[in-house]
C-alpha cells in the first residue's frame, strides 16, 4: 500500500489562509480523526479540527475529494486553516501522529502522472504555471497543460508508426520489387516528417526563451555607458522583483517584463584586454553570457576616437543593435568607424544619450519589437525545456539514418523505433525512475 502524504500547498509564512493538502489511502481516516466525520465529496464544510488528545486545533474549511476523481487519483483532502504558522504546525503534528508523512517536492503531481491523469509534458506545465511570472510564460504553460505539446509529438509519432508499419511489411513479406516499393511508400512520408522535425527544431528555442526568459546582453568596452543604459531601461520598464539564481558576480542579470514576456537583461563586465586572472575570468563569463544570449545591445562611446569599440566587436551578431551612446557630446572618429563596421554586419544603429535620455524611446521600441517578433509564433513551440529539445534532436537524427538506410528495412525499422521512443519520452511514461525523479524534484513542495 502507498504512503499517505501531506504538505502545505500555500506559501509558508503569515497569511489569511493556509491550505494543507492530503493524499493517499489514509487521507479519509485522517480527516475523520481530525474533523469528526467526512464532509460530502467535493463540498466544503466548516469543521472544528481536534488533535489526538481531543484539544481543539483550528476552525477549518474541509474539502474531501475521494479517488479516483481527485488531482492525484487517490483519496485526497484539503484543510483550509487560519494562516498562522502555529496553526499549520499544530495540524501538521497531528497528521504526522496519524501516520501521514510530509510530501516530497512534486509528489502530488507525480502521483497524478502515475495515475494517468497527466502526461509528463502536462506535469511539467503545472510546475511552469506555478513559476510563471510573465503573461508569455503563463500562456505557454497553460497551452502545454491543455496538451499542446503532447498533440504535436503524438502526430509525429503516428507518422512514424505508419512508416514503420510499411517497413515491417517489407521485412515480413520480401519479394523482388521490394526496394523500390519500400522507398516509395515509407520514404516520402518519412521525408515529410524529417522536414517537419528539422523545422520544429530550428524554432525550438522560442519555447525555452519564453519559459526561461529572453536573454539580452549589454556589451561594450568599459566606460561606454552600459550600466547607465541598464539603469535607464530598468527605470523605464516594470521590473520583476524576484531574485534570479545563477547570477554571477561578473554578470548582473535584471529580470524585466517586456511586451508580456520575461526578459533577462544583463550588464556584462566591460570587455577589454584583461590585466589579471580574476578579470580574465570575468571577461570570459561576460563573453559566454553574451554569446548565449538571444540578442545584444552593443554600446559604443561615440565621443571617443581611440577605437576601444573594437574590443567587443567580435561578440556582435547580425540582428543586434549598435547604440552610439553619449550623443550629447561631439562625435569622435569612433562613431563613424563603429557604424561602418555595424552596417557591414546587418546591425541596426541608433544614437543615444544615456545621460539625457535622448534616443531612449527608440531603443526601447526596438527591443520591444525584437522580443515580440522572436517570441510570438502561431504554432506551439516544439520544446519548452532543454529536455524536450534533446529528445527532438535524437528523433531527427534517427529519422535521417532511417532515410539513408531504406534499402535495408531491418536497419531502418530499428532507427524508426528508436525515433518513436525518443518522441515518446517527451510526454510518456517510459523513462527510468531516476529520470522521472529528477524532473519532479524541481517542483515545489505541495504540488
Ligand atoms: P560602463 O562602464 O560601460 O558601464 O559605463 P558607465 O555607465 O559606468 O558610464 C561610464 C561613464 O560615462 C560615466 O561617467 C557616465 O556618467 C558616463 N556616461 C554614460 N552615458 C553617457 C552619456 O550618454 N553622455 C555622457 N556625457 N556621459 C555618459
Amino acid at each position: 500500500m502507498r504512503d499517505s502524504i501531506f504538505a502545505l500547498a500555500t506559501a509558508p509564512g503569515r497569511a489569511a489562509v493556509a491550505v494543507l493538502r492530503l493524499s493517499g489511502p489514509e487521507a479519509g481516516d485522517a480527516v475523520r480523526a481530525l474533523a469528526g466525520r467526512l464532509p460530502p465529496a467535493r463540498e466544503a464544510r466548516l469543521r472544528r479540527l481536534r488533535g489526538p488528545d481531543g484539544a481543539a486545533l483550528d476552525e477549518a474549511l474541509v474539502l474531501w475529494t475521494p479517488g479516483p476523481g481527485s488531482y492525484t487519483g487517490e483519496d485526497a483532502a484539503e484543510l483550509h486553516l487560519h494562516g498562522g504558522s502555529a496553526t499549520v504546525d499544530a495540524v501538521s503534528e497531528a497528521l504526522l501522529a496519524l501516520g501521514l508523512r510530509l510530501a516530497e517536492p512534486g509528489e502530488f503531481t507525480r502521483r497524478a502522472f502515475e495515475a494517468g491523469k497527466l502526461d509528463l509534458a502536462q506535469a511539467e506545465a503545472i510546475a511552469d504555471l506555478v513559476d510563471a511570472e510573465s503573461e508569455g510564460q503563463r500562456r505557454q504553460a497553460l497551452a502545454q497543460l491543455g496538451g499542446a505539446l503532447g498533440r504535436r509529438y503524438g502526430a509525429w509519432r503516428e507518422a512514424l508508426l505508419e512508416a514503420l508499419a510499411n517497413l515491417e511489411a517489407a521485412i515480413d513479406f520480401p519479394d523482388e520489387e521490394l526496394p523500390a516499393d519500400v522507398a516509395a511508400r515509407a520514404g516520402a512520408p518519412l521525408a515529410v516528417l524529417e522536414a517537419e522535425l528539422a523545422e520544429a527544431l530550428s524554432g525550438a528555442e522560442r519555447g525555452e526563451r519564453v519559459r526561461d526568459g529572453y536573454r539580452i546582453a549589454i556589451i561594450g568596452a568599459p566606460n561606454a555607458g552600459k550600466s547607465s543604459l541598464l539603469n535607464r531601461l530598468l527605470a523605464r520598464e516594470a521590473a520583476i522583483v524576484t531574485a534570479t539564481p545563477g547570477t554571477t558576480r561578473d554578470v548582473i542579470e535584471a529580470p524585466l517584463l517586456i511586451g508580456g514576456f520575461k526578459v533577462l537583461l544583463a550588464d556584462t563586465a566591460g570587455i577589454r584586454a584583461a590585466t589579471d586572472e580574476v578579470e580574465e575570468e570575468g571577461v570570459r563569463r561576460a563573453r559566454a553570457w553574451a554569446e548565449g544570449a538571444a540578442g545584444r545591445l552593443w554600446v559604443v562611446d561615440s565621443s571617443t576616437s581611440d577605437g576601444a569599440w573594437r574590443l567587443a566587436s567580435d561578440a556582435v551578431r547580425a540582428g543586434d543593435l549598435l547604440l552610439l551612446n553619449k550623443s550629447d557630446r561631439p562625435a569622435g572618429a569612433d562613431a563613424s568607424s563603429a557604424t561602418a563596421f555595424a552596417s557591414g554586419m546587418g546591425v541596426k544603429v541608433l544614437a543615444l544619450s544615456a545621460t539625457t535620455g535622448e534616443g531612449l524611446e527608440a531603443v526601447h521600441d526596438a527591443v520591444h519589437r525584437r522580443v515580440g517578433e522572436d517570441l510570438s509564433g502561431g504554432e506551439f513551440p516544439a520544446a519548452t525545456r532543454a529536455r524536450h529539445r534533446t529528445r527532438l534532436e535524437e528523433a531527427l537524427a534517427r529519422v535521417r539514418r532511417a532515410l539513408a538506410a531504406l534499402e535495408r528495412p531491418e536497419l531502418a525499422a530499428e532507427d524508426l523505433r528508436l525515433a518513436g521512443r525518443a518522441l515518446g519520452r517527451i510526454s510518456g511514461r517510459i523513462d527510468p525512475e531516476d529520470v522521472l525523479g529528477r524532473i519532479f524534484a524541481s517542483f515545489c513542495i505541495g504540488k
